[in-house]
């Protein structure tokens, strides 16, 4: 088995090799990579990832939208440092932690007031499920098994696992598991029409609900953004008129935070910029600074109680992770919090929008680009389909910013920019240098 030291002296050919024969990579259509020769990163430095030649990226997408304070922040290293010299991993099944009370009292200093109860898994995906079931199983415990389906939005996505594809709706990810997927109400994403009109995205929800809230337990959207649909945006405004639609039919708002968590949008959650408390909330990504993998699943006392009765009764919520509650990732997420406290974080952000958006004007007025979406520091960038006769000019782009050092990635045609929110004045301005760079190879 290879220590660190051996990877040290390992030869990039030999990682290259040993990555080709035995990695399969997410998302990822093994054939062509096999082909490629991969960026190995050895090391991450603040808002830079180092390969093995020692060569910095801009981590431009955030390492998947997870990374906030930077690569190595020594708040987060020493508390994970700290949490080491206790102890790595205790169950949640039958004991707690101080590490993950800790974690705890943090989360719900800053979640939207009312989301009391917290449930750990270990990814954005599992924590899904998990308040899809609880909003199913909190429906039967009150009375109404009838309410089995959920009403989710075109081009959501959730994750990757059965019960999050199924409330997903971005064909390219989920269409390959239809046969597996159990069916529910869709409500229009805020995408135009080839004649430019954007659908009407409250009528279309409040009809359903009219007709079908008797079978609906809960209304499950990403707050403001959906991000892998390509960064599309959402009018302010628009999450407070679904709970108040919720709150009139008898239905949960499970707001899945995972993306838009941890001041992304500018504000430290979606739900909370809009003024109002999801039913549910899902977190995830963000949550431990981008540092180790956890999710939560955060809930109402009203929620919460409709599972409390006798040993017997079966009213628990049943699911549960290995991971759940791990220490070490409990660390982390209470230090990624206090470094938000600290650094403040979400108002030294503001300038960064600002600077952002004028970054972005001039990149709209290119001609190979046919919109760009923002919202805080989620901003997709949208190719004209096949411009300059590349099939995936958004692929290109993307190329050619690697190679002058910056990392981002292509979500179809959109070129994503998803940075760490302790991006730098510079750092936006390469970003933004090195898009409009490659965009004129097209
Ligand atoms: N929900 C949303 C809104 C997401 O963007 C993602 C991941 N991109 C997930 C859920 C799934 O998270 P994970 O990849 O950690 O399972």
């Amino acid at each position: 088995m290879a220590t660190n030291a051996d990877s040290r002296s390992r030869s990039l050919e030999n990682l290259r090799l040993v990555d080709r024969d035995h990695i399969w990579h997410p998302f990822t259509q093994m054939k062509s990579w096999a082909a490629t020769a991969p960026l190995v990163v050895e090391r991450g430095d603040g808002n830079y990832l180092i390969d093995t030649d020692g060569r910095r990226y801009l981590d431009g997408v955030s390492s998947l939208w997870c990374n906030i304070h930077g690569h190595r922040h020594p708040h987060i290293d020493a508390a994970v440092r700290d949490q080491l010299d206790k102890i790595a991993h205790t169950t949640l099944l039958g004991l707690t932690n101080t590490a993950v009370i800790g974690a705890t009292e943090a989360l719900i200093d800053v979640v939207p007031d009312g989301l009391t109860r917290v449930f750990y898994s270990e990814n954005g995906a599992a924590a899904v499920e998990v308040a899809l079931k609880m909003a199913f199983q909190s429906c039967v415990h009150r009375g109404r098994p009838d309410k089995s389906k959920f009403l989710a939005l075109d081009q959501a996505y959730h994750g990757d696992t059965l019960g999050a594809v199924s409330v997903g709706g971005i064909d390219i990810f989920h269409s390959a598991f239809g046969p597996l997927l159990f069916e529910c109400f869709r409500a229009p994403s805020n995408v135009a029409d080839a004649n430019g009109r954007h659908p009407d995205l409250l009528g279309d929800m409040s009809r359903i609900l009219d007709e079908h809230a008797d079978e609906i337990c809960a209304v499950i959207i990403e707050p403001l953004v959906q991000g892998a649909a390509g960064v599309i945006t959402f009018p302010d405004g628009y999450v407070r008129d679904v709970r108040e639609l919720c709150d009139r039919h008898d239905v949960l708002l499970i707001c899945d935070e995972v993306a838009t968590g941890f001041g992304r949008t500018g504000s430290m959650f979606a739900s909370g910029r809009e003024g109002i408390t999801p039913d549910i909330m899902v977190l995830g990504k963000g949550i431990t600074g981008g540092y180790l993998p956890m999710s939560a699943t955060l809930t109402t006392e009203s929620v919460y109680e409709s599972f409390l009765g006798g040993p017997d009764e079966g009213r628990q919520l049943f699911h549960g992770h290995t991971y759940s509650g791990n220490p070490l990732a409990a660390a982390a997420c209470r230090a990624n919090l206090e470094v938000f406290d600290q650094e403040r974080t979400i108002e030294s952000l503001q300038p960064k929008i600002v600077q952002l958006i004028s970054r972005l004007d001039k990149i709209a007025s290119l001609e190979a680009v046919a919109d760009v979406r923002q919202k805080g520091t989620m901003i997709g960038i949208e190719l004209v389909q096949e411009f300059g006769d590349h099939d995936l000019p958004a692929a290109v782009v993307c190329a050619a910013m690697r190679d002058v050092g910056v990392i981002v990635r292509p979500l179809g045609d959109v070129v994503v920019w998803m940075p760490p929110l302790s991006i730098t004045g510079a750092e936006i301005d390469l970003l933004a240098d090195s898009t409009e760079f490659a965009i004129g190879t097209l």
